[in-house]
């Protein structure tokens, strides 16, 4: 073990005893490369953030200029800054009505906490609908929605009055209510295993909460910016929410959340007290400029299509013995094999063989690819390759040790 891994685990609070541990020196387009000269292609992209490759030169470039202006100057929403305005406009301008303006903050979670706070004060119902096997983030608030005991548990009491039903289970949708403050939904939950919700589905559950009166709260972190082969997922089902969360793929590689909403639920933040819902670091300028950079060339750039590409590949390559599913949509996508430890295995064949794949935080058999939207051709091809080669060679393995 070197040195620095040593003083890594040591001094840099852990959530795992087993971090992967790479020793990161530099990371450029779709690698990652060690202190030990070893690189790898990120099949992953920091799980789903990545989006346009390690240190794309728009978004490095825009952040040294915003480094040369100013860096933080005053709490959320009490300076003008221009570019977080010119963010929240291009971003905004790609959005259907009512998603007309833009709360930045520092994260995902954060994202989730503003948008729940929102329909609460905005609605003045208290009463909150989230799914099970959902994953929001791991603050209170979020992880009061978030569907899942194992996670929850040893943190209760969390939020009260929350209800969870089951994903793309019509009948449950009758219990979301006129006292419902806001159903919270990720269109294709993500670390629950990449499960796409049901166009009829999603549909119907737009309207119980049009019919009743609650917000409609989609958390698009992970499946937001032309992941899923559209820009944003909602735009697959022809539906819109009334609050939309993001943060990840955002702005290319540096932290920021957002959600955004209509001028009118907005409005309720202003009163009863005026600033109940600040963040001192919420669109700090140097996350916005790479957010408006990031943003500009993935609108420049066909990356709808190339996330479409990425999805035509990796279903004509990853097919054969061993491999239950492929699902998900666009560049995100869930790869199902047989067993535990065929997934271990794979994952394990892969990482020596230099490709680094996601993992979800609630499977142990499914493997997460996101690969950055651009990766050329012939590398994704050969990784997909590879990546099947580790799949036969495990099965294979298998059998020879049950004979
Ligand atoms: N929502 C979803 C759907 C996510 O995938 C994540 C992160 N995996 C979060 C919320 C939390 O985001 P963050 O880690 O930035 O707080």
């Amino acid at each position: 073990m070197s040195n620095s891994l040593e003083q890594f685990k040591h001094f840099v609070a852990q959530t795992s005893d087993a971090p992967i541990g790479l020793e990161i020196e530099q990371a450029e387009g779709s690698f990652i490369h060690t202190k030990q000269g070893g690189s790898y292609v990120d099949f992953i992209s920091g799980i789903a953030v990545s989006s346009l490759g390690h240190r794309h030169p728009a978004v490095v470039s825009a952040i040294k200029k915003q480094v040369d202006k100013h860096l933080h100057v005053m709490v959320y929403g009490e300076f003008v800054q221009e570019v977080q305005w010119n963010f929240a406009k291009e971003l905004v301008e790609l959005l259907p009505e009512p998603l007309e303006q833009v709360y930045l903050v520092n994260s995902g979670t954060e994202a989730n906490e503003g948008a729940l706070k929102l329909a609460k004060k905005s609605t003045r119902r208290t009463k909150l609908v989230a799914f099970h096997n959902s994953y929001h983030g791991d603050t209170h608030g979020s992880l009061s929605v978030t569907g899942r005991n194992v996670y929850r548990d040893p943190y209760l009491p969390l939020l009260p009055e929350v209800s969870f039903l089951h994903f793309n289970r019509i009948e449950d949708l009758a219990k979301i209510d006129t006292e419902t403050a806001a159903v919270i939904v990720e269109p294709i939950q993500g670390e629950g295993g990449v499960i796409v919700a049901h166009l009829n589905w999603l549909q119907a559950l737009r309207k119980r909460c049009t019919d009743v009166g609650a917000v409609l709260i989609f958390d698009e972190i992970q499946s937001g910016f032309a992941r899923t082969g559209r820009f944003f997922a909602f735009e697959h089902y022809q539906v819109v929410p009334d609050i939309l969360c993001l943060a990840k793929a955002m702005s290319g590689g540096m932290p920021m959340g957002a959600f955004v909403s209509s001028r009118e639920h907005f409005k309720s933040f202003m009163y009863d007290p005026p600033l109940n819902h600040v963040t001192t670091f919420g669109g700090h300028p140097v996350s916005a400029a790479a957010a408006l950079a990031n943003l500009r060339v993935l609108k420049q750039g066909n990356f709808v299509a190339k996330a479409r590409g990425i999805e035509e590949y990796a279903r004509a390559i990853l097919t054969g013995p061993g491999i239950v599913e492929l699902r998900g949509m666009g560049a995100m996508l869930g790869l199902e094999l047989r067993d535990r430890s065929l997934t271990q295995s794979v994952v394990e064949r892969c990482f020596d063989k230099g490709i680094l794949l996601g993992w979800t935080l609630h499977s142990n058999t499914l493997i997460r690819l996101a690969p950055p939207l651009t990766i050329p051709i012939n590398l994704l091809v050969k990784t997909l390759e590879s990546i099947k080669e580790a799949i036969e060679v495990a099965v294979d393995e298998t059998i020879k040790k049950n004979d």
